[in-house]
């Protein structure tokens, strides 16, 4: 039996990046980039004005207010997409919409709220605008460059593309983006009590939830879950199932449970006749113990035990992590923060536990409890859990009020502690 930080040391030491491919920006969403994006152009582009206003002189507004207003003359109306035809001189103005070009000679904008326009002759110019407040220079004025310089780097390799992502990318024109692969990941769950989701459940069986657990958490970190069905606890049907599954392009095997030391685990002993150079079985953690990874024919695959609890736990700890790497993620792990634990909790000083918890701030500080019962097969503990505890070996019992560490499981649009 070896250690948690262990095993996670040598998965992420064998298990080689994949590689790239190109695709549209469209489709770039929730992918990880790989290659360092540099700018080859300024943003914005070209001076332009930050609000709806008048392109101006600071000087020409010295002194302005309600009661005292300077009168510029209006040489030109410029909407955004366009650019001024005139250059602007001392007591002239230029009308302007966000985002338009900047007329030379201006040095500034004031917004349209503090000006009014005094229509002498519909659409003759000169008219003129009276403005009611001084402007200070470059006021309202987004300087060609101020977000992005040219050859400044915006995005590493190894970043997870979010919206704002995409959004620089189409602000720098680059629409085929090179991104990591997604890896192929089998999902062969084994048992004689299994019945697939929709089938009719005989005595003793019950439904296979850990493939759908599996499937979803793979999607989430990027990967392609490939379903490889159900394999009654036979040797031949465990083998012929896994032999088919590993011809599927798989970067990585999942067999769930069977990986113990029940008589009727023998998914272990299978691999080993497929092949499989065992790296490691068994690992001192709770829940998720007899976890087994290896390669067969050079594509790794992981024994997870069959408790929906363990093999959740077992893919959060160790499959996410190299499914990241697979695809080059600059960062494997979910964000960890110190809470204060509000119940005294107890656990086997030589195992690390990873306590499904259930996550609160209050006053800007994390406060952690468990979610209750925390079998291996208590589904709930996970329903309910916005975190997990990791509690480390060595300790026996976790005091109410102790700092602890705490993985953090919510992400995206499902809200969550923060
Ligand atoms: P095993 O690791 O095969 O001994 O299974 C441990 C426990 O997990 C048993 O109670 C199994 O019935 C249950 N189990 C195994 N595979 C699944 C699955 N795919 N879905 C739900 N429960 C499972
Ligand atoms: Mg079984």
């Amino acid at each position: 039996m070896i250690r948690v930080k262990q095993a996670l040391t040598i998965i992420l030491k064998s298990i080689r990046p994949l590689g790239r491919e190109q695709v549209d920006l469209s489709n770039g969403l929730d992918r990880i980039i790989s290659f360092d994006v540099r700018a080859k152009c300024k943003l914005p582009p070209f001076d332009n004005s930050a609000m709806d206003g008048y392109a101006l002189r600071a000087k020409d507004t010295k002194g302005a207010s309600k009661v005292e207003p300077r009168v510029l003359q209006v040489i030109e109306d410029v909407p955004a997409g366009y650019t001024a035809k005139n250059k602007i001189r001392d007591n002239q103005a230029i009308r302007i919409m966000t985002g338009a070009a900047f007329p030379s000679g201006a040095d500034s904008v004031v917004m349209v709220e503090f000006t009014k326009r005094v229509k002498r002759n519909k659409k003759s110019y000169p008219e003129e605008v009276e403005i009611y407040k001084e402007t200070k220079l470059s006021e309202n004025v987004r300087r060609a460059g101020e977000d992005v310089k040219k050859g400044q780097r915006v995005l590493s390799r190894g970043c997870i593309l979010r919206p704002q992502e995409l959004g620089m990318l189409a602000a720098l024109g680059i629409n085929r983006i090179d991104v990591a692969k997604r890896p192929r990941v089998g999902i062969l769950a084994t048992g004689d009590e299994l019945v697939p989701v929709q089938g009719k459940l005989g005595k003793g069986k019950i439904r296979n939830s850990n493939s759908f657990i599996l499937r979803a958490q793979i999607s989430k970190c990027g990967g392609i879950p490939i379903d490889l069905g159900i394999a009654r606890d036979k040797r031949r049907e465990l083998r012929s199932k896994i032999t088919t599954g590993l011809k599927k392009k798989l970067d990585l095997l999942l067999v769930l449970g069977g990986i113990s030391v029940g008589d009727y685990d023998l998914v272990k002993d299978v691999l080993f006749e497929l092949g499989m150079k065992m790296k490691f079985w068994r690992v001192a953690m709770r829940p998720g113990k007899p976890l087994a990874f290896g390669f067969i024919k050079g594509i790794p695959v992981f024994g997870l035990p069959g408790n929906p609890v363990s093999s959740t736990i077992s893919f959060e700890e160790f499959v996410r992590p190299a499914l990241l790497k697979m695809q080059g993620a600059k960062n494997l792990f979910r964000p960890r923060v110190w809470a204060t634990l509000t119940e005294d909790l107890q656990k086997k000083k030589n195992l690390r536990y990873f306590i499904r918890a259930k996550v609160k701030i209050k006053n800007g500080k994390f406060y952690v409890s468990s979610t209750g019962a925390q079998g291996s097969g208590i589904i709930n503990s996970l329903v309910l859990a916005d975190g997990i505890i990791v509690a480390p070996e060595g300790l026996e019992l976790l005091k109410q009020g102790q700092m602890i560490s705490v993985q953090l499981l919510r992400q995206g649009y499902d809200g969550g502690v923060i």
